[in-house]
């Protein structure tokens, strides 16, 4: 499994390839954005992104690298409390993030699983729920579960991407599909019914910046 780190502290940079290549990942090292661009090739199958780069902004290189349709996940490494840069970087297209200073051991289950991740599969199952993404059909244990279309939209984005989804991202995803208006208001409460059907320990809030699903 190769990763390629992008980050301009030479310390951490230093600390995190050792941290992970002792888990036996390979380790490609960028601290700006223009070596972050040269050394991505289509074998690297995640990203560490620092935000704040000597020659740019992560957020925005996550940004073009989307739009050249790249797919490979994105890990963002923000800086303590800079709460804007975690949305920035969810919205950019990023994955998921981890703030600074993180402990080395909740790092690497994100690694772990982002790297799980497998998008291309027609049905997807997350604790005893089963999504048919070609009948857009959700079920648990085997039993049809009655979500409306919204609330499966929103079951599916969260289930399958499992990384924090922005509101942003779900009103666009919910606009995207139903050409319908969903407000910020109206958004909760399909959450909330969501909850009651699906149980609420699964989809945390992430305050200030959206949802999770959680096994
Ligand atoms: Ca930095």
């Amino acid at each position: 499994m190769k990763i390629l780190l992008v980050e301009d502290d030479a310390a951490l940079r230093g600390a995190l390839e050792e941290l992970l290549c002792r888990e036996d990942y390979q380790v490609v090292k960028a601290s700006n954005v223009r070596s972050a661009q040269a050394a991505m090739t289509s074998d690297i199958e995640l990203v560490m992104l620092d935000v704040g780069l000597p020659d740019g902004d992560g957020v925005h290189l996550c940004r073009q690298w989307r739009i050249e349709g790249l797919q490979t996940p994105i890990l963002f490494l923000t800086a303590k409390d800079e709460e804007l840069d975690v949305v920035r970087g969810l919205d950019a297209g990023g994955n998921d993030y981890v703030t600074k200073p993180f402990r080395m051991q909740e790092l690497l289950s994100r690694i772990r699983a982002l790297l799980r991740r497998n998008q291309k599969d027609t049905a997807i199952t997350r604790s005893g729920i089963t999504l048919d993404k070609t009948k857009l059909q959700a079920s648990r244990d085997g039993e049809a579960l009655p979500l409306t279309v919204t609330e499966y939209k929103i079951l599916a984005k969260l289930i399958s991407e499992r990384s924090i989804i922005t509101r942003a991202a779900l009103l666009d995803a919910l606009w995207d599909v139903d050409s319908r208006f969903v407000d910020d208001n109206t958004l909760s409460v399909h959450i909330s019914r969501l909850r009651e059907k699906v149980g609420g320990s699964h989809i945390k809030t992430i305050r200030g910046v959206g949802y999770q699903w959680v096994d």
